[in-house]
């Protein structure tokens, strides 16, 4: 027990030693090194890209995800061709009251924006959206959410009071079992970690520095930040075999994307000279 506590000791001592070094080179980018995971998801994919030569076909996905928008509004709202029975067409089924028909429909057009959604998320997980401009960043990262809106609320409101074979009552269910379906459809294609490549090129700079930078970071088993100091008070309960002492690409790799705010902190302290302050009296 007693000497187990010893080989403890001696290893986080072993820890210490290269941690000293690390304050004067991180000091500078402290406050703004938050990168989202979604970021640092896609800054590894984009350099995994480069190390392999192997580009993702993202450009096949926003295609695929385009053609099954185009599906879905068939599936909703195909109007009569010639004198074709054609089951397809929510909208039309439920004018001649085929609910089968029109169920299968509505199941059909949710399932392809779902996954047309999914798809261009993907995409843009990998390649996100180049410009700068706040609007066309909303839209592009959005347009899973936009494109449910359009077809199961705009597309569909409008043909219902266009349309003169359906009674008031009917027209009314209609539209809010369309308002219900545009909520499902764009609950599940909304982006909520949406990213820029703006965010994503500055945490491949950032990992540019680390490359060079022989210190690396500290996180543990259970905690989900890294740590820039093996001495910070965010460590003090954890054993050394807890303690991971890598690269910080090592530790983005392992989902520990976020600085720790005491080590960031203390880094923006500059030269962190004075780290009693922050030190838990033991
Ligand atoms: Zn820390």
């Amino acid at each position: 027990m007693e000497e187990e506590k010893k080989a403890t000791a001696a290893k986080a001592e072993e820890k210490k030693a290269p941690a000293k070094k690390a304050p004067a080179k991180k000091a500078e980018p402290a406050e703004a090194k938050k990168p989202s995971a979604a970021a640092l998801k896609a800054a590894l994919a984009q350099m995994e890209e480069q190390e392999t030569g192997k580009k993702k076909n993202t450009v096949l996905w926003r295609v695929l995800a385009f053609v099954m928008w185009a599906l879905a509004i068939v599936a909703m709202y195909l109007p009569q061709i010639g004198d074709w029975e054609l089951p397809f067409g929510a909208m039309r089924m439920l004018v001649l009251k085929n609910y089968t028909a029109m169920i299968i429909d509505l199941v059909v057009a949710v399932a392809l924006c779902i996954g047309a959604a999914l798809l261009w998320k993907k995409a843009n997980h990998i390649h996100p959206v180049k410009s700068h401009n706040k609007i066309v960043q909303f839209i592009w990262n959005q347009l899973g959410l936009i494109m449910a809106f359009l077809i199961f609320f705009v597309i569909g409101l409008a043909l219902i009071l266009k349309n003169d074979k359906l009674d008031q009552k009917t027209k009314r269910i209609a539209i809010a079992a369309l308002a219900v379906l545009t909520l499902l459809v764009g609950g599940a294609s909304a982006d909520y970690h949406p990213v820029t490549q703006d965010e994503v090129d500055k945490v491949t700079q950032e990992f540019n520095i680390d490359i060079q930078d022989p210190d690396g970071c500290f996180w543990t088993t259970y905690g989900r930040k890294y740590h820039l100091y093996d001495d910070c008070q965010a460590l003090s309960n954890t054993s050394a075999e807890n303690l991971h002492h890598t690269s910080l690409n090592e530790a983005w790799e392992n989902n520990r994307g976020e600085l720790c705010s005491f080590c960031a902190k203390r880094a923006s302290d500059s030269g962190a000279t004075d780290t009693t302050a922050i030190t838990p009296a033991e």
